[in-house]
């Protein structure tokens, strides 16, 4: 037996699947995951000393590859003042003024500790600004684990098979209205179907929890104005896509502005943040200076600020890591399906930035029901031959590759030769 294996079946006796977050068990692809020892720039090494150029990036975060020293050094200069002062610091400011500066809707701000935080609290302040009750989500659409979200949700939630989760009470179901991706007139009918009862509808912008789903043309845009003309709260659920599309996120690419926004992953700098932010009037409604309440022990903590800011300030200052991202991206993507295409397979692959998924099916995919087309036994061969070649995907047809700074060139080839040789032993 491997050390992973030994690990896994020691963790499987104690821990609920052996993990402590399901995306990270191999359940759809069989197997046992991996169990991690390092990282540097593009490279994991695992407990047993093999070596994979990561394609996860912890989900998302690690936009820079792993260790990037910007992010130590702050974290080393950080870490001998306190762990933890639950009380307000300097680099929080510094945080909220560079997070309002960057995303074109964030006006005001608040940080915590995780994406669901960030997208728990989002919905319970729209519900006190707006006193109404229910929200509408999109099929296939991840927003955290919170209980309103766990409706036809995707990322793991999909991959295993409960979207919507037992334990999810009928009481918190019946507020969450559900429809298509890219379905502008569901939304519509939605919206007549429940007159004045919308409190907020909270999107991912771009999918990566069904696999990387783009917008289609002016589905956003749709969206905003049927928001404005019904008083609905628009929320971005830019957990994923912020500072990852662009220094603003998605609605920077799209020219689309939510009334609030939610933030996780990147701004962390691989240590646990979120944050929730938009229109200063209606996060005026967050205790202390209004009544909707949040609150958090380790909110706004003094490592993860320090993470996150030199993260986000590295950003901030080197937009051309944008540049970058989208063509070392393209350079993958585009060599996917061409492999693809001469393998006789086409199937589809979707991109936007430094997010790409290719879906073992040569339709296109618009919405989750395009998703599930895919070949999903197919796609289990290639992970595991991928693996086997030194590339590390997400075990799951339902999640995206993250692209990080880290990826050279050469890593680039290394990707393509070992995608092609896997595609072919898959099929
Ligand atoms: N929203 C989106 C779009 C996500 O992708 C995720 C996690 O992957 C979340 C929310 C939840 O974030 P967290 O896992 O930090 O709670």
């Amino acid at each position: 037996m491997t050390t992973s294996e030994t690990l896994f079946a020691r963790a499987q006796e104690l821990i609920p699947g052996g993990v402590n977050s399901p995306v990270r068990a191999f359940r759809a692809v069989g197997g046992a995951p991996i169990f991690m020892q390092s990282a540097q720039g593009a490279w994991l090494t695992d407990v047993d000393g093999n070596q994979y150029v990561d394609f996860i990036n912890s989900w998302g975060p690690m936009i820079l590859g792993h260790a990037p020293e910007v992010v130590l050094d702050a974290v080393r200069t950080a870490l001998p003042h306190s762990l933890s002062f639950g009380a307000p610091t300097r680099r929080e400011v510094e945080l909220a003024e560079l997070l309002t500066a960057m995303v074109p809707s964030v006006e005001k701000v608040r940080l915590v500790n995780s994406g669901t935080e960030a997208t728990m609290s989002a919905v319970r302040v729209a519900r006190g600004y707006t006193g109404r009750a229910k929200i509408l989500k999109f099929e296939g659409c991840y927003h955290g684990h919170g209980d309103a979200f766990l409706i036809a949700a995707g990322s793991g939630a999909l991959t295993l098979g409960a979207p919507d989760s037992p334990g999810v009470t009928q009481g918190v179901a019946q507020d969450t209205l559900t429809v298509p991706y890219n379905d502008l007139a569901a939304v519509e009918a939605a919206i007549a179907a429940n007159p004045d009862q919308l409190a907020a509808i909270i999107i991912e912008p771009v999918v990566g929890n069904m696999g990387l789903v783009e917008p289609s043309l002016g589905f956003l845009a749709g969206l905003r104005a049927l928001c404005t003309q019904h008083g609905i709260v628009f929320i971005f659920d830019e957990v994923m896509t912020g500072f990852r599309l662009a220094p603003g996120g998605a609605q920077q690419l799209y020219g689309v502005v939510p009334d609030m926004t939610t933030l996780g992953k990147i701004i962390g700098g691989g240590l646990p943040v979120g944050a929730y932010g938009g229109r200063a009037d209606i996060m005026n409604q967050v205790a202390p200076a209004g009544k909707v309440y949040q609150a958090g022990t380790l909110s706004g903590n003094p490592l993860a600020t320090a993470a996150g800011l030199a993260q986000l300030r590295y950003l901030h200052e080197h937009p051309e890591v944008y540049e970058q991202l989208e063509a070392t991206s393209a350079r993958l993507a585009d060599g996917t399906r061409q492999i693809a295409k001469e393998l006789g397979l086409n199937y589809t692959v979707n991109r936007v930035g430094s997010m790409f998924s290719l879906f073992f099916t040569p339709e296109p995919v618009h919405n989750l029901e395009d998703a599930k087309k895919a070949d999903l036994p197919a796609f289990g061969r290639y992970f595991h031959a991928m693996l086997k070649r030194g590339i590390y995907l997400a075990p799951s047809q339902f999640e995206a590759l993250f692209v990080s700074t880290a990826i050279t060139d050469e890593l680039v080839e290394k990707y393509l030769l070992a995608c092609r040789e896997s595609l072919q032993e898959a099929h």
